[in-house]
């Protein structure tokens, strides 16, 4: 089994290098069709462009068959056939004609920078029409390598100044192309020290991004970051796989895995990238439901190449999981571009960052096009198009982690002014019932005190209010009134005209009594019939006066129910002496009242003991 999966990107950059290179020294190639000169003072030659192919779809030919019999003829120039076969079950032979410089000291290495052909046999002439076979490729231990370096290298012997033709059989089940390179010993020491520079620094950046979003995850508890950290691993292994950093460090003794484990990789590229990329745009959600089933169809494609690449046919498992990760770019930014339709603000850094990354593939690809000039900056296009896309990413995340926060304080902003409301809405809540019990206290207060018929106060707030007004006019000394009125022969009224028509009577002389004092004078319903006024600085003079005057007012009375019947009333009154004081005023008053009545009512009578008061005052 072969792996046949590649990062889809890097395939094609791969494939494109491979053509560019093959078509740019062509012209180089007719001027000297047989043979490659190589002199050792120019460090490396990219030797692809010179050679011949020849694809031997049996797999049978050998070595002795490929050069000396008429299939000689039908080797074909790379520039004609090309150097990228794509996924092939055919074998290729690869010839080419050396001429190599003499420079005593330097030693001449063969590369194939390929890391995952799986079989790898390079003939090496002997100098007596025979030849010397090595062996690589990806099927064999690591070990077992002539050199033991992450792509296929092969010493080349002197040559003593001859031209010599060297072949090399290729197989495998993967990609098939041919990227052969020409160095010095020298030259490939410092080529190694610069590349693996450059690579490790960017595996370790890699591996790092991936320590630092599950920490991200272990600290905030973020499945996201999980996810992240997912897709940042599978990418990091598919490096590792198709660098052959992987099968030198990882798994040098597995080259069964070392197959499986680019296209394993992809899947979960495929599975993590998808998974992350849903979280973060929103895309699980029911509003987004058609690319929601194309991301989970996706996914479960990856789910199954991933168990195919491990367990089950792993030729179709590399193609599938190829086409998945060919599909992936667009596809996330086609949930990108819809989340930022929906407003989505963190969809603006994920779009960017990959359009990055396809932007990084696209100059890769007019550099192999040759429309852009190979520096390190074009040549790891791609390479740091994913660098500034996983950073953009991850400044994405931070974004999206702000506009939660924004939102939790938005929320929290929102709970308060709810709370402030509530709080308003309660205090007002409170203060209307408090309103309303202050009204119904002095409704009851009302009640206890006011005689509900005429308004007046009653009998026990009347006493109060005499008892007060002692109080106050001992302490100011001061003397007051006191007045009993009695309804004269009020029983007849009420036998005559009934009970209501009495009612009305008492009311009207209610409303009389009130209108004629004043509004310091006190005025209750003493009892049935019985009014009682307190009339504070008042004496026996006023007294009387004001009590001649209602005496007046209730007999002009003219009440319908009654037939407009003569309504009297009868005075008592007592005075009360700051400098001598009776306690029991009110027994002078009645006994006043008492006289009246026996002297035919309708008439006011000042308690003769007070009498004396009211001249002195
Ligand atoms: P006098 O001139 O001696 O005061 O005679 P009088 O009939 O007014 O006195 P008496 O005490 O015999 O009768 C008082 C009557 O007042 C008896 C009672 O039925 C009546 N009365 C007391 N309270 C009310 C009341 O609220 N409404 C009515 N309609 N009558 C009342
Ligand atoms: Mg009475
Ligand atoms: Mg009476």
């Amino acid at each position: 089994m072969r792996i046949t999966c590649l990062e889809p990107t890097y395939m094609l950059i791969q494939r494109l290098l491979l053509v560019i290179a093959l078509v740019l020294p062509a012209a180089a190639l007719a001027d000297n069709p047989d043979k490659v000169s190589f002199s050792p003072t120019t460090g490396s030659l990219y030797l692809t462009p010179f050679v011949d192919i020849l694809p031997d779809p049996s797999q049978s030919l050998t070595v002795h068959e490929v050069a000396r019999s008429k299939l000689t003829a039908a080797f074909v120039p790379a520039a004609q056939i090309g150097n990228s076969f794509g996924f092939t079950d055919t074998a290729y032979w690869i010839r080419f004609s050396l001429d190599i410089e003499e420079t005593p000291g330097h030693s001449i290495l063969l590369q194939l920078d390929s890391p995952l052909i799986d079989d790898v046999q390079f003939y090496i002439p002997d100098g007596s029409n025979g030849y010397i076979m090595k062996q690589a490729g990806e099927g064999l231990h690591f070990d077992q390598r002539q050199i033991t370096h992450r792509t296929y290298l092969f010493h080349l012997p002197h040559h003593g100044g001859e031209a010599r033709t060297y072949y090399m059989r290729l197989q495998t089940e993967g990609s098939m192309h041919i990227p052969l390179y020409l160095w010095t010993h020298e030259a490939f020491i410092e080529h190694v020290g610069v590349s693996t520079l450059v690579l490790g620094g960017y595996l370790g950046f890699m591996l790092l991004l991936v320590l630092v979003t599950l920490a991200a995850y272990q600290k905030i508890h973020e499945r996201i970051f999980l996810a992240y950290s997912a897709y940042l691993g599978s990418f990091l292994l598919l490096q590792l796989s198709l660098l052959g950093y992987g099968f030198q460090y990882f798994w040098p003794a597995h080259p069964e895995w070392s197959n499986r484990a680019t296209s394993v990789s992809v899947g979960l590229a495929v599975i993590s990238g998808l998974k992350f990329s849903g979280m973060f745009l929103q895309v699980f959600g029911n509003e987004h439901s058609r690319i929601k089933a194309v991301f989970q169809a996706m996914m479960l494609c990856g789910a199954v190449s991933v168990a195919m690449s491990l367990f089950g046919n792993f030729s179709l498992a590399a193609k599938v999981s190829t086409i998945l990760g060919i599909m992936l770019p667009p596809v996330v930014l086609l949930g990108a571009i819809s989340a930022l339709r929906d407003g989505y603000r963190p969809a603006r850094y994920f779009l960017v960052a990959w359009c990055i990354f396809l932007s990084g593939v696209l100059i890769a690809g007019l550099l192999f096009l040759g429309l852009l000039p190979h520096t390190p900056l074009t040549f790891y296009a791609m390479q740091i198009g994913a660098a500034f896309e996983v950073v953009l990413i991850g400044y994405a995340l931070m974004d999206r982690i702000e506009l939660l926060r924004i939102e939790k304080e938005q929320a929290k902003l929102h709970a308060n002014q709810c709370l402030l409301k509530l709080n308003g809405e309660l205090e007002s809540l409170v203060k209307e019932r408090t309103d309303s019990l202050q009204k119904m206290n002095n409704e009851l207060r009302e009640l206890a005190t006011h005689d509900s018929m005429t308004g007046l106060l009653n009998h026990s707030a009347s006493l109060n209010a005499l008892k007060s007004m002692q109080t106050s006019a001992l302490r100011y000394g001061r003397g007051f009134a006191v007045v009993m009125i009695d309804i004269d022969h009020f029983k007849s009224v009420n036998d005559q005209y009934g009970h209501p028509a009495g009612d009305l009577v008492i009311k009207s002389i209610a409303t009389t009594l009130q209108a004629s004092l004043r509004q310091s004078d006190v005025c209750g319903r003493y009892g049935g019939e019985e009014f009682i006024l307190i009339l504070p600085q008042s004496d026996a003079r006023h007294a009387s006066q004001l009590a001649e005057r209602i005496r007046l007012a209730i007999q002009r009375l003219n009440i319908e129910e009654v037939h407009y019947s003569e309504i009297t009333a009868s005075f008592g009154i007592a005075l009360f002496d700051p400098a001598n004081p009776e306690e029991n005023l009110i027994a002078w008053a009645d006994q006043a009242l008492y006289e009246a009545k026996e002297n035919g009512r309708n008439r006011v009578v000042v308690a003769e003991s007070t009498l004396a008061i009211s001249d002195n005052q």
